[in-house]
């Protein structure tokens, strides 16, 4: 076991070693008892420090928290990227960092580089540094690009508190709102932070880091499969690691070591040319909006379960891994109170198990009009928008196929755009089929090299270990690196899980935001 004391003198003073030190001549005789203690002393004394230098650094990130905080970063809008890359170009740079910019069609992503003498490996970190676009109106304080400090009152309203508050004494409740606290400057931040404890330490990884900033991850990253290929000597690296991310809902340290994919299919079904008179021809005229119903009713089991021939293929949950799934603590009664849903579908044995599978869901359907609009019609069209949610042993083209071909299975004739009038006057079931596979899902096994790292850094961080996500059930633009460059991928998550990301209002709880470079900086001194 390594002691991080060694590095610490000019930053800590230490105590509790010196009294471990003394203790230890004294005791000499019972060396076998000593030595357990001193292991688990020094695990505790790590925890320590790192809680005093996390806090410490974090007091000292705020002025350049603010100013970063304070750039705007919609990615719909490209001239607000500008400034972005450039402060995290000198960010980087500050911290010893060679920075690269990986031009696009568009916005360039941004790889930082530091290399170290006796390193043998190469990690590769992912930030993401755009944000969602805003809603003014929305934000309870003047601009949600000026981030505001605020404390929860007794009613449970956030009220702005003056940001000199964070020179003194730092409430970990205290809460920082604006644009992409959470979903990611936040952890770009603690990155920063992070990066300097390890120099100011003189601590050196036995591995060289990559660090790959995408400005476009709420577009979907678009740019980054092409980029990916294009740049593959460049990002090269033997394991990705995403700062990205809140943690379970019990807001205990966390890793998530998959994420699923996504596939969507837009389908309409067409009935007569234009809207018919619903008296003068119901009984007479077929109704696209039934068809459409009967046609989706027949892709599901009335319990939830996808009726879809083959659809689970392939998805073994085997003990181990529901043993895997059973240590997340989630609390499933509250989840469906929360929801207000009475029960769940019925696919594994638990929520944790369910998003192991592949889903198929609809998102959205339209006919003709509702409420105050109604008109006495049939409809000419319905149009349902699905989507599948995507697991590793799903490849995308393969589940859009098998709809498709249920969807042919049950009769109907497929166009791409709008039928011609031969197709209408030959087939009496014809639907539009458009599908889209965005990217796949990835997941890294639990007993890679990767994993044992970043939960030995976890337990020295927290002293315990953390709750082990074996597929988050969302997506991220991951499956490229993943594909491309062969790398096993983990995420590393460490916001709030209620911080309102993609909402107005979003925010990084404090004790998060210390507890996250307090991580980082656990990870990076951890040897691989
Ligand atoms: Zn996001």
């Amino acid at each position: 076991m390594r002691f991080l004391n060694l590095n610490l003198k000019n930053l800590l003073t230490c105590d509790i070693i010196q009294t471990s030190i003394i203790m230890f001549k004294n005791y000499l005789s019972i060396i076998a008892i000593l030595c357990v203690y001193f292991t688990s002393f020094s695990q505790v004394n790590k925890n320590t420090d790192l809680d005093i230098l996390s806090l410490k650094y974090a007091k000292s990130s705020f002025d350049e928290l603010q100013e970063f905080f304070s750039l705007p970063n919609d990615a719909y809008q490209p001239e607000q990227i500008e400034p972005n890359v450039k402060w995290c170009e000198n960010a980087f740079a500050k911290r010893g960092y060679k920075t690269q910019r990986l031009e696009t069609e568009t916005v360039p992503l941004l790889l930082a580089s530091r290399n170290y003498p006796n390193a043998k490996k190469t990690v590769l970190i992912y930030l993401q540094v755009d944000g969602q676009p805003v809603d003014i109106t929305k934000w309870h304080q003047p601009d949600p690009y000026i981030p505001a400090l605020k404390e929860q009152d007794k009613n449970g309203n956030w009220n702005i508190i003056d940001w000199n508050n964070l020179k003194g004494d730092i409430n970990r409740d205290w809460r920082i709102f604006s644009r992409s606290a959470s979903d990611a400057r936040g952890p770009d931040m603690m990155f920063l932070k992070a990066m300097d404890i390890i120099n100011d330490l003189k601590e050196q990884p036995n591995f060289n880091i990559k660090v790959i900033m995408d400005f476009e991850e709420e577009l979907g990253s678009p740019r980054l499969p092409k980029a990916v290929n294009q740049f593959k000597n460049e990002l090269a690296a033997d394991m990705l690691v995403i700062f990205d991310g809140p943690r379970h809902l019990s807001n205990e340290p966390t890793l998530s070591y998959g994420a699923r994919g996504i596939a969507t299919i837009s389908l309409e079904v067409f009935g007569p040319r234009v809207p018919l008179h619903s008296g003068n021809y119901g009984n007479y005229s077929p109704n696209p909006a039934m068809k459409l119903s009967k046609l989706l009713a027949s892709m599901w089991h009335d319990d939830g379960r996808v009726a879809i021939p083959n659809w689970y293929d392939g998805i073994i949950i085997s003990d181990v891994v529901k043993e895997i799934l059973k240590q997340v603590p989630d609390d499933e009664k509250q989840i469906q109170k929360d929801f207000g849903i009475a029960s769940t579908e019925n696919i594994g044995n638990n929520f944790q198990e369910a998003i192991q599978y592949p889903a198929l869901g609809i998102l959205g359907m339209e006919a003709a009009w509702v409420g105050k609009s109604t008109r006495t019609i049939i409809p000419a069209t319905a149009i349902a928008e699905l989507n599948i949610r995507l697991v590793k042993e799903t490849e995308g083209d393969r589940m859009v196929k098998l709809v498709k071909d249920h969807i042919i299975n049950q009769g109907y004739y497929l166009v791409e755009e709008k039928p011609t009038e031969e197709e209408r006057m030959a087939h009496d079931k014809i639907a539009r089929f458009n599908a889209e596979v965005s990217y796949g899902a990835f997941r890294t096994e639990f007993d890679t090299e990767i994993g044992a790292w970043l939960r030995k850094g976890m337990r020295t961080a927290f002293g315990k270990d953390p709750i082990e996500i074996r597929t988050g059930g969302g997506s991220i633009p991951i499956s490229p690196f993943v594909i491309t460059l062969g790398l096993p991928a983990v995420s590393v998550p460490t916001v709030n899980p209620d911080n309102n990301q993609h909402s107005p209002n979003e925010n990084i709880r404090l004790g998060n935001y210390i507890d996250g470079i307090k991580t980082i900086t656990a990870i990076l001194m951890e040897k691989l």
